[in-house]
């Protein structure tokens, strides 16, 4: 089969063609129909989260067929089914036994520390495989699988904040705000300064206000969630909640924390971070996301265009997700 094959951080994937994999105990062999990239492809790509171990197959926002079952699963009857983020947990550490698998010690994510869907086939455990809504195409349907995902949990941690902002407006951005607007929510977009484009694209899905990180938003906010990987936006969004506002980390890997006055803490204001779903955020996020419905902004690449949708994230210059067909 065709793959985009990191070999080793740092260095551009490389097209190659490889055996097939072959399903194990649990697991089904799926045929990619899209797969999205997400920044934390961009993360483990750069050799920015630990415990890479090349070669690997990136991509973890997958929508497939299942074409065979291995030992003990049966065919699905579905006639397409999602791979996301998390791949296998173990079932049995303290964070499993209480509901928060998305915390597993042993747990192995798609596309870091098993394949990913940069490939024409993923072998998957069935387990952790989720419903795709008809509603969807198969590249509208990609990004709601980590961007959207994520973008659900990181909107749930804020509670019943009526008044949100948003740091960093691309893919999960754009998902959560029309989850927000859903809920009645007030969406406040903060984008890379001089990207007006971002701001208009905000503006465009119901953001009443769109305008750059670097100034202050026009009200104080209840709430507020950081995409950007720009730790020097933490005490930012702090000073921009009210008090006992609460800020949401929601990616993976952030630069420093620059030291902040204890002040923009003070007044019960709180940070915190989410991490990875678990399975009941999946199957929950899905049925809404058709329910609602989300309306996802996609661009289509070949699957060889995989470097070239890297490059193009790493710059921000895309509006909504890239989503690669092979
Ligand atoms: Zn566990
Ligand atoms: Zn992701």
């Amino acid at each position: 089969m065709r793959a985009m094959l990191l070999t080793r951080a740092g260095a551009p994937l490389e097209a190659v063609d490889m055996a097939m994999p072959q399903p194990g105990r649990g697991e089904l062999l799926l045929r990619v129909r899209a797969c999205a990239v997400c920044r934390t492809d961009l993360h483990i790509v750069d050799g920015e989260l630990p415990g890479l171990r090349p070669p690997r197959i990136p991509g973890h926002e997958i929508v497939c067929e299942a074409v065979a079952a291995g030992p003990g699963v049966e065919m699905p009857k579905a006639a397409r089914l999602g791979v996301p983020w998390l791949g296998w947990t173990c079932g049995e550490c303290e964070h499993c036994r209480a509901g928060r698998e998305n915390l597993c010690d042993s747990a192995r994510f798609t596309g870091w520390q098993v394949d990913g869907g940069f490939a024409e086939y993923v072998v998957a455990n069935h387990r952790y495989c989720l419903p795709i809504p008809d509603c969807f195409s198969d590249a509208e349907a990609a990004p709601l699988l980590c961007a959207g995902l994520i973008g659900y949990r990181a909107l749930a941690a804020t509670g019943v904040a009526g008044r949100l902002g948003l740091f960093g407006f691309g893919a999960a951005a754009h998902i959560v705000t029309q989850l927000a607007r859903h809920e009645g929510r007030e969406v406040h977009a903060f984008v890379r300064p001089g990207d007006r484009a971002a701001a208009s694209f905000a503006r465009g899905l119901g953001c009443v206000w769109a305008g750059p990180s670097d100034q202050p938003g026009p009200v104080p906010l209840d709430a507020a969630i950081l995409f950007a990987p720009v730790g020097a936006l933490v005490p930012t969004a702090l000073a921009s909640v009210r008090k006992g506002g609460r800020v949401v980390c929601a990616g993976i890997h952030m630069s420093d924390i620059p030291a902040f006055p204890y002040a923009l803490l003070w007044g019960e204001r709180s940070l915190c971070s989410v991490a990875n779903l678990t399975r009941r955020d999946g199957q929950e996020f899905m049925a809404l996301a058709g329910r609602v419905p989300l309306r996802t902004s996609v661009e289509v690449l070949p699957l060889e265009s995989a470097n070239e949708a890297l490059a193009r994230l790493r710059g921000g210059a895309v509006q909504g997700a890239l989503v690669l067909v092979p």
